[in-house]
């Protein structure tokens, strides 16, 4: 048998986990085969070759720029194919229209205006794969239908999820057709400011997104840029007070404090930044990367470039350092005796209530306080030290996430006035990547929420193509089985018993508990096939993801989504001499007591956390719905941000949570090999019983005579080309060997 000659190559499983590819070397002992693959030899018994290798079907020296192209998909293949371009710099690759990003950690000269222009009016394909072939499919897609686009841009933190996303909207405003372009930059000069205050150091990330950002760019029916809106979801209020070693608060803090000039800073009563608890908790204010002083010059050009006025500017200060300097603020025991909080020393708080303009005597009592009303009369009920805290650190994240509101408000208020109403637009969704840490919490449960209705949208679409796909060749076809997880999607948010409605039911329920919240989930859920009971108990539950299972921990369940910022915080707040402190306090919802008619106080139903995320999650999925999506999937290819390395273990984990091999299995149960009628006559003619005839025949009545010369079942022969399943290659390969 000369099955596996030396030189042939092979797919191996030498225990990865995938295949990898392989080259017969040399013949050994009994018929053994010495493969050669990643670097290695491997001894491979002859039955074992037989059985479990495979040859590989040669592909170009960087690679195939279309997955969907290799003639063998899986994922050995996909993994050899994108190392092999991206050992080339080819950080691009195609599977279909779905483009594969993988983070070079080094800027590459492919993103100038003459690149830019390369791609315009260029159909997907025809050009090396691209970032800019993707925005400018959108565009062609966008004027040719009149429909608008979309662009889910995904991938886990530090997998350059936003600086696709700017490329995305720098190529936008490169060929959009307008001549007067002054929304375009003021569309482009949001995102600094936007990086500024929404962005932070994480360990996995010197620029890491703390919020998720849904851009709609609106064109006219020239197909000129006209304005834009931008969408904000879940900004992570916990970094403000706390963020872990080695990361960052918001970036606005520091570049502020390097930026401002001295008598700037003085105004404002602030001095270096490991002087403030909120900025220094991570040991380590400044790092390489990242120079803070020149952003923030960057930033004020910016937000002076679209407009904001100064007063505006300077009450956006004031409110800043207002909140580094309550993060000093210290409390202590009165004394041995009395533990309730008392203040360690008033001059933080001192400095913190003259930048906000409010009344020092209200701060203390409130900070120190906790205010109730019983018929109609007042009571202040004093707080213990750890509650004093709370106090503060609850009022230093609201002070900051209503400045984060104003501002996106703001921001669309100057790009997204007055649209008229036959815009068209091409939006990028630029959201967190699925998350599973040690420890999970609500934020995870979101997040995950959010990456199964995304995984939704993407499966229908794949399904869709593929399809289309079959109707274009005409051929039968049955419905294709799509792993669904809709069942999971249900569990977490299905009407009335999905987990973020008993969430949200119990956050309105005063005596209700974490536990009590658990116990229900329990209650309901324990048969789910995506629930996990835990064996002992602890205060969690699972959840089967798609991306995997995950645990979620309930403890602050209940109080991370009611999310209640106290009436007497609000009032003084709103009370404010600063305009600006008044202003963007005074849109507050109270959580007061409601009268009613009959005269009962009742607790007026607050949108709690859960339930402002659901909402805002189904509106953009709704949204999402009525566009012609494209998929870039971002891949971190090391964990140390450092360039041009390549972990095959880390990359592949990526494929499978971003469905990358999911949409391969939904190929491979379809026909996932499509031969060309001319390839698969030069690839087997010669297993056609009747040589001679087969020169007579048409392709297709040829074709059809070799695949019944085999007995082959499992395939479908349409317009141009053969579809096979893959046992059904298999077959045909193996008689070929032995003919
Ligand atoms: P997060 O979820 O944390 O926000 P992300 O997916 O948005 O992460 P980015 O901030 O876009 O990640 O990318 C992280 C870093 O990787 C960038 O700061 C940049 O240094 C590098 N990077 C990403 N994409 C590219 C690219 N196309 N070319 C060069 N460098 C890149
Ligand atoms: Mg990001």
């Amino acid at each position: 048998m000369t099955d596996f000659p030396v030189g042939t190559l092979v797919w191996v499983e030498v225990g990865e986990g995938y295949l990898l590819p392989g080259k017969v070397k040399a013949k050994g002992k009994n018929n053994n085969s010495i493969i050669e693959a990643n670097g290695k030899e491997h001894c491979i018994a002859f039955a074992q070759l037989l059985q479990g290798v495979k040859k590989r079907d040669a592909i170009p020296e960087k690679g195939m720029e279309d997955m969907i192209k290799l003639s063998q998909l899986h994922e050995g293949s996909m993994l050899y194919n994108l190392n092999l371009r991206y050992k080339h710099d080819l950080i691009y690759t195609y599977t279909g229209s779905i483009l594969i990003a993988i983070n070079p950690y080094h800027l590459f000269d492919i993103y100038n205006v003459e690149t830019a222009r390369a791609y315009e009016g260029q159909l997907l394909g025809a050009l090396p794969p691209h970032i800019f072939a993707i925005a400018n499919s959108a565009y062609m897609h966008m004027n040719a239908n009149r429909q608008n686009q979309c662009v889910v841009v995904s991938g886990e933190s530090g997998a350059g999820k936003t600086e696709s996303t700017k490329l995305i909207l720098q190529y936008l405003a490169i060929i959009n057709k307008s001549t007067h372009n002054l929304i375009t930059e003021k569309i482009l000069e949001a995102t600094p400011i936007l990086e500024s205050f929404g962005n932070a150091k994480t360990i996995r990330n010197d620029n890491s997104s703390r919020f998720g950002k849904y851009t709609e760019v609106f064109f006219d029916k020239q197909g000129c840029i006209e304005g834009a809106k931008i969408s904000d979801y879940l900004l992570e209020k916990s970094r403000i007070v706390f963020h872990a070693d080695e990361e960052r608060n918001y970036h606005v803090f520091y570049e502020m404090i390097s930026g401002l000039s001295q008598e700037h800073l003085d105004k404002l009563g602030l001095s270096a930044a490991d002087k403030y608890f909120y900025l220094n908790q991570g040991r380590g204010i400044s790092f390489e990367s990242k120079n803070d002083s020149q952003d923030f010059q960057r930033l004020n050009e910016a937000i002076d470039f679209l407009g904001i006025q100064d007063t505006e500017k300077d009450g956006v200060f004031h409110l800043l350092a207002s909140i580094l300097h309550l993060g000093n603020v210290c409390f202590r025991a009165k004394s041995k005796e009395d533990q309730f909080a008392s203040f360690k020393n008033t001059e933080a708080l001192d400095v913190c209530c003259n930048q906000l303009q409010i009344t020092k005597e209200r701060l203390r009592v409130a900070l120190t306080h906790k205010r109730t009303v019983t018929r109609g009369e007042e009571f202040h009920t004093p707080l213990l030290v750890e509650q004093a805290l709370d106090a503060r650190d609850a009022l230093a994240k609201a002070l900051y996430s209503h400045l984060f509101n104003w501002l996106v408000m703001k921001i669309n208020s100057i790009v997204y006035a007055n649209l008229p109403k036959y815009s068209v637009s091409i939006a990028v969704l630029d959201i967190f990547g699925f998350e599973m840490f040690q420890v999970n919490s609500l934020e995870q449960l979101c997040i995950n929420y959010a990456n199964e209705q995304l995984q939704y949208y993407f499966n229908e679409y794949i399904f869709h193509l593929e399809q289309q796909e079959y109707m274009k060749e005409k051929i039968d076809w049955k419905t294709i089985e799509v792993r669904d997880n809709q069942p999971c999607i249900d569990l977490i948010s299905k009407f009335p018993i999905g987990l973020l409605h008993i969430l949200d039911d119990e956050s309105h329920f005063p005596k209700s508990t974490d536990e009590s919240f658990l116990d229900k989930c329990h209650h309901e859920h324990s048969q789910n096939p995506n629930y996990i009971h835990p064996k002992q108990k602890v205060l969690v539950f699972g959840i089967r993801h798609y991306a995997g299972n995950v645990w979620y921990n309930v403890e602050y369940f209940l109080d991370k989504n009611r999310d209640v910022f106290r009436n007497d915080f609000v009032n003084i707040l709103q009370d404010s001499k600063l305009q600006f402190i008044s202003t963007i306090f005074n849109q507050t919802l109270t959580n007061q007591p409601n009268q009613t008619l009959a005269g009962t106080a009742t607790r007026k139903r607050m949108p709690t956390v859960a339930a402002k995320f659901t909402q805002s999650l189904n509106s953009l999925i709704d949204t999402m719905k009525k566009c012609h999506p494209f998929f870039v999937r971002c891949i971190k290819p090391n964990e140390d941000k450092s360039s041009l390395n390549f972990i095959e273990k880390l990359v592949l984990e990526q494929l499978r949570y971003s469905g990358m091999l999911e949409t391969i299995r939904i190929r491979k149960s379809g026909y996932p090999i499509r031969l060309d009628f001319d390839s698969f006559l030069s690839r087997f003619h010669f297993l056609a019983r009747n040589k001679e005839k087969l020169r007579e025949m048409s392709p297709k009545v040829g074709i059809s005579h070799i695949l019944k010369s085999v007995n082959a079942t499992g395939f479908q022969i349409g317009q141009s080309k053969v579809f096979l399943r893959e046992t059904t290659e298999l077959i045909l390969e193996k008689t070929k060997s032995i003919e």
